[in-house]
């Protein structure tokens, strides 16, 4: 399914929860749920909050309770990374990869038909598993050029030093 698509039925929901509750629709709900939907990241509610408040006059405890509301309908799920609880869209996909860039964060999903081969044969203790995601670390291409230029630029400064360094010895 595509991102477009998984927004849509996402917000279909919302809409259907908000409705029968008689709640009043605002614009920054459904800003939240695209922010998760349409970036495919993970986010804690005080980067939410940090993001809406650019755009909306609202507080910390409203965005919190609209993370809280789209958790509740099942339309995020809660991870844990570092230590910092978050929350990221939840993908209509029972499987997939990520791949997760450690200098930028930048994340790309992949489908991944046999993951759970992989995990057959485990002894889940008093739990049941519902979706299997494996996380993949390393550098973006985007990060690796960026890395490999600055190394390049240190390069030719320490040779600039050296040759410093062999003027100087001259002089003397
Ligand atoms: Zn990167």
């Amino acid at each position: 399914m595509e991102r477009e698509e998984r927004f849509q039925d996402a917000k279909a929901i919302l809409a259907r929860y908000v409705q029968e509750n008689r709640m009043r629709n605002t614009p920054e709900r459904l800003a939240i749920l695209e922010m998760f939907y349409m970036e495919e990241k993970e986010f804690t509610p005080q980067q939410v909050f940090e993001t809406m408040k650019e755009r909306f006059a609202v507080s910390r405890a409203t965005v919190y309770n609209c993370v809280q509301l789209l958790y509740k309908l099942g339309l995020i799920i809660r991870i844990e990374i570092d230590n910092q609880i978050k929350y990221q869209a939840c993908f209509g996909e029972r499987e997939y990869f990520r791949t997760v860039c450690t200098r930028c964060g930048k994340c790309r999903k992949f489908l991944a038909a046999n993951l759970s081969a992989a995990f057959n044969g485990v002894k889940y203790n008093r739990f049941h598993p519902e979706q299997i995601v494996a996380s993949v670390y390393g550098i973006c291409s985007s990060c690796q050029s960026k890395a490999t230029r600055l190394r390049k630029k240190l390069e030719k400064e320490d040779a600039f030093k050296e040759e410093l360094r062999e003027l100087q010895k001259r002089k003397n």
